[in-house]
């Protein structure tokens, strides 16, 4: 098996990372164009990078010691080009090799990501207007911004609450709209990726969802923001690459959201909470990071507790769940925090923030 960098040294060798033409900032369009045609003269397909503040193009081929001399020395000499690199990472645009600084993601005056800590709050499940009416207000009045709520649910018995589908995106909308709140949805499938879209401000995908690549694929073509939940077995770079499934679509707005993985012992919690893997991503990825505490930990007295950690270890906001009446709620009551309990933690995340120069 090659090493992750590929294997460098004897004539012929094979490389396993594909090459990467990183461009300028700001490179012209016919820089770009220009590039690509060099590669194509060379027989090679280039793949075209769009980023947030740049174009990568990649040679996606495997390419041998005197291929690669060759290119580098053409395209080298090129206008607009600033460097060529094989990632050390199999993912690419999503790597801080690729993008130095943070991506800051700009949904509707809500910045996620470059500094911000962001709070995404609401129930689990849509269940009805009076509901998640409630819940919003209790979500705007406590600071945060974004509101959450699955139309679409992920649930491992067919015979447990679903969701409201379409009509539980149209209570989401519409609650959204009279709150001023940016709003965030689950969507399952890639042929329903358009209808989500028409509805909600994020689509989420959820951790079940996290190697569904033809969903990644048309949520990378839709252009909205993308909340990628990482799968519950998921190594560090399964979910980057994951993200660049969405990334290589053209859409740069990828948020990573830890979630919790498969734990060891269930009989305290649902999952555990990988809070290392915030720090992680932090250095390897300019992708904004979330953390979820509720499906985390899946008990509701230890949500304040992860999320306060959360913003210790770096992360760029939470997500957590609220209902206004847990005991009743149709999905995930038992994880979910009641209005006053969501209040307090926000007023003792912001107490948090201030000693660490974060605004809440
Ligand atoms: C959810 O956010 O309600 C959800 C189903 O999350 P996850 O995909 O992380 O289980
Ligand atoms: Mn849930």
């Amino acid at each position: 098996m090659t090493s992750r960098k590929g294997r460098k040294g004897d004539r012929g060798v094979i490389f396993a990372s594909p090459m990467i033409i990183v461009m300028q900032i700001g490179a012209a369009q016919e820089e770009i164009d220009l590039v690509a045609d060099a590669i194509r003269s060379r027989g090679y397909e280039p793949l075209v990078l769009p980023g947030q503040d740049r174009v990568a193009i990649g040679v996606p081929a495997s390419l041998n010691n005197d291929q690669r001399t060759d290119l580098e020395a053409v395209l080298g000499a090129m206008d607009g080009v600033s460097k060529i690199t094989q990632t050390s990472h199999p993912y690419k645009l999503a790597s801080r090799e690729f993008n130095r600084t943070d991506t800051s993601i700009e949904v509707k005056g809500v910045k996620i990501g470059g500094g911000s800590f962001v709070v995404m709050g609401g129930p689990c499940s849509v269940e009805s207007y009076e509901q998640f009416h409630k819940a919003a207000t209790i979500v705007k009045s406590s600071g945060a911004t974004i509101l959450r709520g699955g139309a679409f649910k992920p649930r491992t018995s067919p015979y447990s609450f679903q969701g409201l589908a379409e009509e539980g995106l149209k209570i989401l909308k519409s609650v959204g709209d009279e709150t001023g709140l940016v709003t965030i949805s689950e969507v399952m499938s890639g042929d329903m990726v358009s209808l989500v879209a028409e509805y909600v401000d994020i689509l989420q995908i959820g951790a079940r969802s996290m190697q569904n690549f033809p969903l990644l694929i048309e949520a990378g073509k839709s252009g909205k923001p993308v909340f990628l939940k990482r799968g519950p077995a998921a190594q560090i770079d399964d979910f980057l690459l994951a993200a660049e499934y969405v990334l290589n679509q053209g859409n740069p707005h990828v948020i990573l959201c830890e979630r919790g993985i498969i734990p060891l012992d269930r009989t305290y919690t649902r999952n555990t909470l990988d809070l290392s893997a915030v720090p992680v991503l932090k250095e390897h990825t300019h992708l904004p990071v979330i953390v979820d505490p509720s499906h985390g930990t899946g008990v509701a007295k230890y949500v304040t507790p992860m999320a306060k950690a959360a913003m210790v270890v770096g992360a760029d906001g939470i997500m957590v769940e609220m209902h206004p009446d847990p005991k009743s709620a149709l999905s995930d009551g038992s994880q979910a925090l009641t209005p006053d309990q969501f209040l307090k933690m926000m007023s003792e995340m912001r107490t948090l923030g201030a000693a660490l120069g974060i605004v809440l």
